[in-house]
Parts: C-alpha cells; structure tokens; sequence
C-alpha cells in the first residue's frame, strides 16, 4: 500500500512550501491538488463561462481531459488540460477566487477527486488541498491540517504576489479581504468544505519559518510510524 501525508489548510498557511520540501526529502511525489481545481477555473473562463454558473459549467466537464505530469527536469507538476500546459497560467490572482467558486460545484470536485485517488492509490506521495484528510483519502497514513492567523497568512499571500508583480495596486487590507472572502467559501461550501479532518494533527504555522514547520511535521511523522 502506498504512503499517503495529506495536509490540507486555508490559503498562505504554509501547505504547499511544507508539501514541495516533505516530498523532496522523503523522495515521493507531490500532488498539488489546489492546482487542479486552478486548471478548471481557467479553462471555464477561457470558454466564456462565469464559474457561478453551476447550469453552464457542468456541461463543459465532458469536454476536460486532465492530465497531471511532471517536468522530468525539475520534477515541478504540470496541469494539461486537452493537450495544453496550462500550469504557467493558474497562479495569477484572478484565477484563485475562480477556482474556489468553481470548486462548489460537486461535479467539479467528483471528477477531480477521481483523479487525486487514482494518483494516490498508485504512488507514496504528499497531498496538499482543502479536503484531502476529511474527503479524499480518509484512511491517510498522515492527516496535517495546517493553520496561521488570518492577517499572517494574507502577509504571506501579498509578498507572493508582490514578487510575482501581480499586485495590480492591491494593498495589504485588499489581500487580508480576499483571503478572508476565499476561506470563508472554501469554509461554508455544501459538498466536502475545508474543515479539521478526524485523525488531522492541526498546527499553527504563525510563528514559524519554513525550516520550523518542516521539523515539525517531520516529528508528527515519527511519532506516527
Ligand atoms: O491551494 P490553492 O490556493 O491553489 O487552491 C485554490 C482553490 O481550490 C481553493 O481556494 C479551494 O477553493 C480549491 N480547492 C479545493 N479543494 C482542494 C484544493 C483546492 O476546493 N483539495
């Protein structure tokens, strides 16, 4: 059976630097799910659809074939949607909110989550979303659910975005607000929300750099083997 770590956690706590490190080091695959459901609300908005629109985007899922590979130069997950790499586009600002409205529609999630599982099922890896502990892989060999205040996490979010120059003018109260309004979606959502898995060990990432988190976690693994 395949070792499964899922980590999951709201926006700017930390879960893909933990992720991408925890996979190196224990040299297994990293599965970003978040950037699934980033490949789908790019996709719906490059059709024209609003994500809102549960009546229009259902029938475009038929059409979405998803591939997730991995560049062998750098071993960085790459989403292909219908042949396209996609993956260069998804992580400008506009997509996030995007993609946490698409990611209501269950259809969405049913057909990703399909996915996540098939990969999971195959390979030890390191899962990092919204519902992989409470949802996806309820039986994980490890459940983290990571957190930090919210004004910390929206910190983290606006230095990401400032060095990626994709500010556009935001200031630090308009990111603390768009985290704010995306967690609380991701938070309330009827179909698997973003919540304390049974079993997650919850640790606060507030305090902490990413070398700390990352011994912290590899403690919880210890004490779990
Ligand atoms: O993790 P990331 O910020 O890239 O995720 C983008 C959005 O995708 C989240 O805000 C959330 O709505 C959705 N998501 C989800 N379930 C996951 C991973 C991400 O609903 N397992």
């Amino acid at each position: 059976m395949p070792m499964n770590i899922a980590i999951d956690g709201p926006s700017g706590a930390g879960k893909s630097t933990l992720a991408k490190r925890l996979a190196k080091e224990l040299g297994i695959l990293y599965l970003d799910t978040g950037a699934m459901y980033r490949g789908i609300a790019y996709h719906v908005l490059k059709k024209g659809v609003d994500p809102a629109d549960a009546e229009a985007v259902r029938p475009l899922l038929k059409g979405i074939d998803m591939r997730i590979e991995y560049d062998p130069s750098c071993g960085v997950q790459q989403i292909i949607i219908n042949g396209e790499n996609v993956t260069p586009f998804i992580r400008e600002h506009r997509i996030s909110f995007a993609a946490s409205t698409v990611s209501k529609i269950p259809e969405v999630r049913l057909k990703l989550v399909e996915l996540q599982r098939a990969v999971a099922a195959e390979n030890d890896c390191v899962l990092d979303g919204r519902d992989i502990g409470s949802y996806v892989l309820p039986d994980a060999d490890i459940k983290i659910y990571l957190d930090a205040k919210p004004e910390i996490r929206a910190d983290r979010r606006f230095k990401e975005l400032e060095e990626k120059g994709q500010l556009n003018g935001m200031t630090p109260g308009d990111v603390l607000a768009d985290v704010n309004k995306r967690d609380y979606q991701d938070m309330h959502r009827d179909f698997a929300p973003l919540i304390v898995a049974d079993g997650a060990k919850v640790v606060d990432t507030s305090g902490m750099n990413a070398d700390e988190v990352v011994e912290t976690i590899k403690d919880i693994i210890r004490e779990c083997k």
